[in-house]
């Protein structure tokens, strides 16, 4: 365990279009959590898959940062300048025999819940493109995390399958590059919606294939709608407003959605006065794992 003086934390957002009051939830908690330790808090845009990333919804992504106030420490990194990295970590994992290339198409195993590899003493169909895989039968078992909100969490390798880490279109997965950052920035503590938790076996056994150092994982509950549905621009949650009065209110729902409990008077108050009591107060403890359902 790092010490929190050494705490560094992130917000990754992928692109895939401007900010929105779930995605402003889970920076806020990431940020208020490594003020609150005293760390730094940086920004890395996870904009691997050109196609799903608009022109421009980075540079709006780091607008609204700014407006709400949440400032980072050091240079943003953007994951389309890391390329060469990802392969290196790609090649270590193939020296080690845990990556193979797989010319499987979802077709052929839809019939399995996982895929079952098949590709992994020899691909399949030569000549055909192919993904990269991790092998999951050869990973230490079972993995496991303590999740601060949600406590002891175990996974059997052999029930996730083996996971995408590049793909047929040679595009990077996500599990890879994230893994591969978050080591690379130095990161001790990712704070990210639940949505991830489910990621996070296969990030926790890339850390342990590349030998790279294990973060505590904090998964923000999440918020949804007064239906029900998870926030996301698949369900056309809007983008943030940049009005200065909505603004203020946004926070201050932000800063409830993580149940922190702010003072009524607070939901006037400029970002940086918000921000200051959301430091100060910062507490885990009052997150409840239940999720955030929105007023209609
Ligand atoms: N880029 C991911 C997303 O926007 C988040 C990555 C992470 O926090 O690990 O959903």
């Amino acid at each position: 365990m790092t010490s929190l003086a050494d705490y560094r934390g992130r917000f990754a957002p992928t692109p895939s279009g401007p900010l929105h009051f779930g995605s402003l939830v889970a920076a806020l908690g990431s940020y208020l959590d490594a003020r609150a330790a005293g760390g730094r808090w940086l920004v890395r845009i996870e904009d691997i898959d050109p196609p799903r990333c608009p022109e421009g919804a980075d540079t709006t992504i780091l607008r609204q940062l700014e407006t709400f106030g949440l400032e980072w420490d050091e240079a943003v990194c953007w994951q389309r300048e890391r390329y060469a990295t990802y392969q290196q970590a790609l090649d270590q994992l193939i020296e080690q025999k845990l990556a193979y290339p797989c010319s499987c198409s979802r077709k052929q195993w839809q019939s399995h819940d996982i895929y079952p590899g098949w590709c992994r003493n020899g691909v399949c169909e030569p000549g055909k493109p192919v993904a990269w895989r991790l092998r999951s039968d050869l990973a230490q078992r079972p993995i496991t995390w303590q999740d601060r909100l949600f406590g002891h969490q175990q996974f059997d390798p052999a029930e996730l399958g083996d996971v995408v880490l590049k793909r047929k279109d040679h595009l990077w997965a996500y599990q890879l590059a994230v893994v591969v950052d978050d080591a690379a920035q130095g990161i001790t503590d990712v704070v990210r919606g639940l949505d991830l938790l489910d990621n996070t076996p296969w990030q926790r056994q890339l850390q342990v294939a590349l030998g790279f150092p294990e973060p505590r994982y904090l998964h923000l509950p999440l918020v949804v709608t007064p239906e029900g549905q998870k926030l996301s621009k698949q369900n056309l949650a809007p983008a943030l407003a940049e009005d200065d009065k909505s603004v203020r209110r946004q926070l201050f729902q932000a800063l409830q959605a993580l149940d922190q409990a702010p003072p009524e008077a607070l939901a006037t108050e400029p970002p940086a006065s918000q921000l200051h009591w959301g430091v100060a107060h910062w507490s885990v403890a009052w997150l409840s794992p239940v999720r955030h359902r929105l007023s209609p």
